[in-house]
């Protein structure tokens, strides 16, 4: 079996980057899209020279792009306002980014249950950025999680939505109706807390029943979740999504299950890469 890592973080985490590829091409990982880590550059080079040679294709965004003051310190460099957004996204590029990894939300709280650790990005600027981007070729990968900011990524066509924790049946509508020009990577392994995942699980289900292109992403190296296994934990937990999405049908078969995945995987695979 080939797994498909759609989100995970090689430079994050115990162990040399050498390592963790040698155990990603031993467990089967054919495909490796990094999410950034504030010293991102060094590792993503070494990274995508490495990986070839072991099979891998590894692609990166160089290092994410957060909002000054908002969540993403440790996972790349921040920016002031679209002026300065548009600098960065034109660095990343220069030092061979394949896509802009983007913050546009916080994560969910520890502490309350249904909010988000900080305040999002405004609507305005989530459509300044997907421009940009764009505009220099560059897929955007948006960190997005709350109702209205998924909402706002879909509309100014951000290509995925990482996560997406509390999404709700429009947004979902909203991503069936993109036709998968916004993909959404739920990085299900990644939400430790149950009563999240419960609700993430059951959103994924009913996606897939409304035809959404979902990929497989963990988060490995971020959220305890270990680099090694997380591709193959995450497709087993949305493999049983997609079988749920379609116990009534009786010609569903695992095979089905495998082939839908892989396509989206591919999806993933042709969107995020600079040309
Ligand atoms: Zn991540």
């Amino acid at each position: 079996m080939k797994y498909y890592e759609c989100h995970g973080h090689i430079a994050l985490g115990s162990g040399t980057i050498e390592e963790k590829l040698l155990s990603l091409a031993k467990a089967g990982v054919i495909y490796f899209r990094d999410a950034g880590s504030a010293d991102g550059l060094s590792n993503g080079n070494e990274a995508a020279m490495r990986s070839k040679e072991l099979g891998i294709d590894f692609v990166t965004p160089v290092f994410a792009l957060y909002k000054e003051g908002l969540y993403g310190k440790f996972l790349g460099k921040s920016f002031s306002d679209t002026k300065d957004f548009y600098k960065k996204v034109k660095e990343a590029k220069s030092l061979g980014a394949d896509y802009i990894k983007v913050m546009y939300s916080g994560i969910a709280s520890f502490k309350e249950l249904g909010k988000l650790s900080c305040e999002p990005l405004l609507g305005k600027e989530i459509k300044e950025i997907v421009n940009i981007c764009h505009g220099e070729g560059l897929a955007v990968m948006a960190h997005c999680n709350g109702v209205d900011t998924i909402k706002y990524a879909i509309e100014y066509g951000t290509d995925s939505i990482e996560h997406g924790i509390f999404i709700d049946n429009e947004g979902i509508k909203m991503l069936a109706a993109s036709n998968g020009k916004t993909i959404w990577i739920p990085t299900l392994s990644a939400i430790a807390n149950e009563v999240l995942a419960l609700n993430h699980k059951q959103a994924i289900t009913k996606a897939f029943k409304e035809g959404v292109v979902i990929g497989t992403g963990s988060d490995c190296g971020c959220s305890s979740v270990a680099i090694e296994s997380g591709a193959i934990t995450e497709f087993d937990l949305i493999q049983s999504c997609l079988t749920e999405a379609f116990f009534e049908d009786n010609s569903f078969s695992k095979e089905k299950a495998i082939d839908i995945i892989e396509a989206n995987n591919k999806k993933v695979v042709a969107t995020f890469r600079f040309r």
